[in-house]
């Protein structure tokens, strides 16, 4: 079956980070993430979308039970049908819309 690709980020997704970004540290997995991964990865394929390092992050993956979910982890903005990120404003094709989307924009761990 042909699945649609998803580009999942990591951090404020799928583990508690709250904004103090640490490179050595990946925060705990976030509640309800795992079950989330096991849900959508039946309909679609999962990259992880990071910056951290790719070995660390695969460790996490592992210790987490979360790797059997993810088929990739990658750095770059590969094709997807979507991304799902705790810092991205969608864009509507109104730039006015966007501007303002922007002036109120807050991570949802920053409420
Ligand atoms: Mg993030």
């Amino acid at each position: 079956m042909f699945k649609k690709t998803l580009l999942i980020d990591l951090d404020g997704v799928l583990n508690q980070y709250k904004g103090d970004f640490n490179k050595d540290i990946i925060p705990p997995v976030l509640n309800g993430a795992k079950e989330f991964l096991n849900k959508i990865s039946q309909k679609y394929d999962i990259k992880i979308f990071t910056t951290r390092n790719k070995l660390k992050t695969v460790k996490w993956l592992i210790e987490n039970e979360l790797d059997i979910f993810i088929i990739d982890i990658t750095d770059k903005k590969e094709l997807a049908w979507a991304y799902i990120d705790d810092r991205c404003i969608q864009f509507r094709g109104d730039f006015k819309q966007l501007i303002h989307d922007l002036e109120i924009f807050k991570p949802w761990y920053h409420n």
